[in-house]
């Protein structure tokens, strides 16, 4: 790809966002729509006929409900590669604080039968609006480039499930077979930057249940009882040994007991107790060394108090490591580079996870997931500046999370268009 050549040598991805300033007052009034209503996980059901309905408009072949509600769009524009662009559409179970005039009071029903406010906290209404902008530039310009664009809209990365769901719907029989998968996703960081990286750039994450069990008593007699609060009590404080004892320095792994419960009453000793874990970890042999020192910890504290039954061990909301391959993360860098110059930079490793690369390992394909800026730049400057960057800036699940429109729309819409065109970019000489 060449860019910067002069106008009428321009490169493919260029070409096709020759159309952006054609469609900027349409794209921001769409996300403008998204936000305002946004849907839980697995309920993104008017979100997803918004998806379908644009899609095929586009002249991309839709196909709907996929797991519960996801979408993609084929655009077979002659020979060449296929590359796969994910964008994810649900929102979180929480009060929007934004104060912005398009802010959601929308609420919904949880899976547990609960009334909660629904809020884009975390901008995959960006990720939604960027995907459906760039599949329209992409069809309205076919002659820049060849090949066929999959537009995979998928639902519920925030339970973990989403992109799971989709391949069990089966996925890979519904559309070609991609060479390159890509994501992105918007971050606190300067709008008009694009963040890329070689390798792992997202932890896994694992949520883990325990049940210990104790022997009830009357909390006037101990010596009948096990004591499930005490044993619970001691499991909590060992596992902090596992990060600090026997992950290696330097190695990155989080361990964070998020929730215990037991008994019901003062003078009660109970028979049980429960545990809440997240783990998160870079690899796959430190997130084994944790899991497998976490079961053996419970067991031998278990062994220690006398416990009467063996302790149980639930794993839920299981994200994997983000993990880039390097050819396809070099490709998209150096294109990025190209188009926006000094604002592609390469970003930290991140303690976010996502399941995302739940659908390239199932279709065994490399992928690149970067992240794009939704922070006012000047806003992010002015912390940056005053050293209150943690806690000026409103990041992610924040309620005051609120991606700044301009410019980052068109940065999602651009970064999407320039890292699929250096697959599918077609020489402008040809
Ligand atoms: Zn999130
Ligand atoms: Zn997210």
């Amino acid at each position: 790809m060449r860019a910067g050549d002069g106008a009428t040598d321009r490169g493919p991805a260029a070409l096709v966002l020759s159309g952006q300033n054609g469609i900027a007052a349409w794209q921001e009034d769409l996300y403008r729509a998204l936000h305002r209503h946004p849907e839980l996980g697995n309920q993104e059901v008017e979100t997803a006929a918004t998806v379908a309905r644009l899609l095929t408009g586009f002249g991309f072949d839709v196909r709907e409900k996929i797991g519960t509600t996801g979408v993609v769009g084929i655009l077979e524009n002659g020979d060449g590669p296929t590359v796969l662009v994910r964008a994810d559409m649900d929102a979180l179970p929480m009060a929007e604080e934004t104060g912005l005039p398009y802010a959601s009071t929308d609420t919904a029903t949880d899976d547990a039968g609960n009334t909660t406010p629904v809020a884009h906290a975390c901008g995959h209404d960006v990720h939604v609006a960027s995907l459906l902008g760039a599949a329209r530039l992409m069809a309205a310009e076919r002659t820049a480039w060849s090949g066929t664009f999959v537009a995979l809209f998928q639902p519920a990365e925030e339970l973990a499930d989403g992109a799971r769901r989709m391949v069990e719907g089966g996925l890979a029989g519904l559309i070609p077979k991609p060479d390159v998968a890509l994501a992105q996703h918007v971050l606190a960081f300067p709008a008009g930057r694009v963040g890329t990286r070689h390798g792992a750039v997202l932890s896994s994450a694992d949520s883990m249940r325990i049940t210990v069990y104790g022997r009830g008593s009357h909390g006037s007699m101990p010596q009948l009882s096990v004591d499930p609060v005490v044993l619970a009590s001691m499991i909590v404080i060992r596992l902090q040994q596992i990060v600090s004892r026997e992950v290696a320095p330097g190695e990155f792994a989080v361990l964070t007991v998020g929730r215990i419960s037991s008994g019901s009453k003062s003078n009660i000793i109970s028979d049980r107790a429960v545990l809440e874990l997240n783990i998160r970890t870079f690899n796959r042999g430190t997130r084994e060394l944790a899991l497998n020192a976490i079961k053996r910890i419970v067991t031998g504290e278990c062994l220690a108090s006398g416990s009467p039954k063996d302790p149980e061990f639930e794993l839920y909301d299981r994200y994997p490591v983000t993990e880039n391959n390097a050819g396809a993360t070099d490709r998209v860098s150096s294109a990025f580079r190209e188009y926006f110059g000094d604002q592609a930079f390469t970003i930290g490793r991140q303690s976010a996870s996502e399941d995302f690369s739940e659908i390239p390992n199932a279709l065994g394909v490399p992928y690149t997931y970067w992240g794009i800026g939704g922070t006012d730049p000047q806003l992010y400057a002015k912390a940056e500046a005053g050293g209150t960057i943690l806690t000026d800036i409103p990041a992610n699940h924040s309620p005051k999370f609120a991606p700044v429109i301009t410019p980052t729309l068109q940065t999602g819409t651009a970064a999407i268009v320039v890292a699929a065109c250096a697959w599918l970019g077609r020489s402008p000489d040809a």
